[in-house]
């Protein structure tokens, strides 16, 4: 199974484009991380938060479909420390505090 494609790009070609996006750590999807997942065994706690610069690496990188969608183990409580994104005006619905 070795069909002998040449690859005239060396090395270097793969190391190029540091800030590449990372992508979402949950298998089969291809999204663009935007979460972090954080777990802390001994208190039980799960945190979610902006993805950071630098990758850390007990942080699980979730994008933003994904985040939305981690459920926190039973006993356990969860924390999402996300800034709040922009609503689209046409997105909002009626606030639950408005009114
Ligand atoms: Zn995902």
């Amino acid at each position: 199974m070795s069909s002998a494609s040449a690859t005239a790009a060396g090395p270097l070609a793969s190391v190029k484009g540091m800030d590449r996006p990372r992508l979402c750590d949950r298998p089969a999807c291809g999204a663009v991380a935007t979460a972090g997942l954080t777990f802390q065994y001994i208190n039980r706690k799960v945190w979610l938060d902006d993805l950071p610069d630098d990758p850390e690496p007990s942080m699980i990188e979730l994008c933003t479909y994904h985040a939305d969608r981690v459920s926190v183990p039973v006993g356990w409580s969860g924390d999402d420390r996300r800034p709040l994104e922009p609503v689209p005006a046409a997105a909002q619905v009626s606030h639950p505090l408005a009114g």
